[in-house]
């Protein structure tokens, strides 16, 4: 099958199916939409413009705000946000914002209908390190108000997440791959394969005359379950299975790599939304069976219920208030060995039971959360981290962290969120860095220099 076939998603509006549903929007004056996205998105105006058929117009307003419309047009958790605060949802009609905005964003995409932005001017020059949803938004929105910008990452690709950690199914990549086009075409450098903290250092950056640094890693390393087994050939990470499909659509490692074949049985231990990408991956893989095991109870998974709904639609099996305990085999996994727990007490946490069980299974994918790496704050001085390792980082100006001219922000400095929450705070945090630019460049030109 090709990459093209993989990714077809039919449930894409035409352009009447997409006028006709922006024409339902009431124009509220106060829109309740925009307060429920968290980087406002001015989603009336841009439905207006839609409305009569300007679809240039529609997406120069919504690239006031966004820089990733396609990509937020897909993967927003929208029922917890704008669609879920249209004023239309109460009654069962709710503006089906995240597909309008993803059809602006395509026919864009398709058509390069906005004007071409003007190129930078030179107010400063600023590195970031990391592609995903954080540093795409630092990159082009710095671009966007004259800024230089190089954009470092340690993958073959940029894009982070988008690109090598939420499915194809889910995000096609060519999507990921437009967006990042577009924000090259502000005159931002991408540099890719570049390890920062191994091949270059933060001060080799500063070396090279950059005024400001970006640090935007995500959470780059794997939470491992501490319980006996979890070493077993067979068990291995969500994020792992997740990239190695990914590497694989783009050609770079052969399809027998990908660890979920054929006929295996895989059980899932955790529930959020990598779980569950997980567990539609290893679907696709012609995987016997899938199971997903948490300690919740039903209708407690982090997870978002449409994404239960699908995964159990595509045969997902799911065993709530399992609590692992141990992995079962001598070399290669056999099952996992759980304690039942129970709700004892209606409206209290579940308690275990002392009751076990094992679940069979040749395949154990670890999808319970991922946490920031050390590979920058361990070769650079100055830099704190908090004991969950998340880099501090201070409000004025926003996001610098404790060594001066280095920001931070997005899962690396926040803990795991959304792709929309990253780009919230990167939004704030380019406004951080011009302010401390604008005083930098000011400083310079009075013969001042900044202290380190
Ligand atoms: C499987 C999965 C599915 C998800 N699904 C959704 C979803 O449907 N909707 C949603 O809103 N959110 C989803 N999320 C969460 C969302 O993707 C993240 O919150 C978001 O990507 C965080 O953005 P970021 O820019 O901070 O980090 P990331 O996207 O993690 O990007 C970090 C980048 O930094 C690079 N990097 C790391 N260390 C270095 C280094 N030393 N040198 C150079 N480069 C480095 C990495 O290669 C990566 O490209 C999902 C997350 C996962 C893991
Ligand atoms: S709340 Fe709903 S109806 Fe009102 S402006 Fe927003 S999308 Fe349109």
């Amino acid at each position: 099958m090709s990459e093209r076939e993989i990714e077809y998603d039919p449930t894409g509006f035409t352009l009447k199916e997409a006028i006709s549903e922006a024409k339902r929007c009431l124009n509220c004056v106060k829109p309740a939409c925009r307060k429920g996205c968290p980087i406002e998105n001015e989603i009336p105006a841009f439905i207006r413009e839609l409305a009569t058929g300007n679809l240039g117009q529609a997406s120069a307003v919504i690239a006031r705000r966004s820089n990733l419309p396609a990509v937020c047009g897909r993967v927003c958790p929208r029922e917890r946000q704008c669609e879920g605060a249209c004023v239309l949802t109460e009654q069962g009609k709710g503006i089906k914002i995240g597909k309008l905005e993803r059809f602006i964003a395509d026919m864009d995409g398709e058509l390069e209908i906005t004007p071409l932005p003007k190129l930078w001017d030179e107010k400063g020059r600023v590195a970031v390190i990391g592609s995903g949803p954080a540093g795409l938004t630092v990159a082009g929105d710095l671009a966007k108000d004259g800024f230089r910008v190089r954009v470092f990452d340690a993958q073959a690709e940029p894009g982070g997440v988008l690109m090598y950690g939420i499915p194809a199914f889910r995000l096609p990549k060519d999507v990921v791959r437009r967006e990042i086009h577009k924000i090259e075409k502000l005159g931002v450098q991408f540099k890719t394969n570049i390890m920062i903290g191994e091949a270059l250092t933060l001060d080799d950056i500063f070396k090279e005359g950059f005024d400001a640094i970006f640090i935007g890693t995500g959470n780059a390393m794997a939470k491992t379950l501490n319980i006996e087994g979890q070493h077993l050939t067979g068990v291995l990470q969500a994020t792992y299975l997740l990239q190695m499909v990914s590497l694989a659509n783009q050609g770079s490692v052969d399809k027998d790599e990908i660890p979920v074949q054929e006929g295996d049985h895989v059980v899932i231990i955790g529930a959020g939304n990598t779980a569950m990408d997980a567990a539609r991956t290893a679907k696709r893989q012609h995987a016997a069976t899938v199971t997903v095991v948490c300690r919740d109870a039903e209708g407690k998974m982090a997870a978002l219920p449409s994404e239960i709904q699908v995964a159990k639609d595509e045969g997902v099996n799911f065993i709530p208030l399992r609590n692992p305990c141990q992995l079962m085999g001598d070399t290669c996994v056999t099952g996992v060995e759980c304690e039942i727990r129970a709700i004892k007490v209606p409206g209290e946490k579940p308690e275990g039971t002392g009751v076990k069980e094992i679940i069979p299974a040749n395949k154990v994918i670890i999808a319970i959360g991922q946490k920031p790496a050390r590979r920058i704050i361990g070769t650079t001085k100055g830099i704190e981290v908090d004991p969950g390792g998340c880099v501090v980082t201070q409000d004025r100006p926003y996001g610098m962290t404790t060594r001066r001219g280095v920001f931070s922000g997005g899962d690396v400095a926040h803990g795991a969120a959304t792709v929309v929450i990253a780009m919230k705070d990167a939004k704030k945090v380019a406004m951080g860095i011009e302010q401390y630019v604008e005083a930098k460049k000011l400083m310079e030109e009075c013969g001042l220099r900044m202290k380190d």
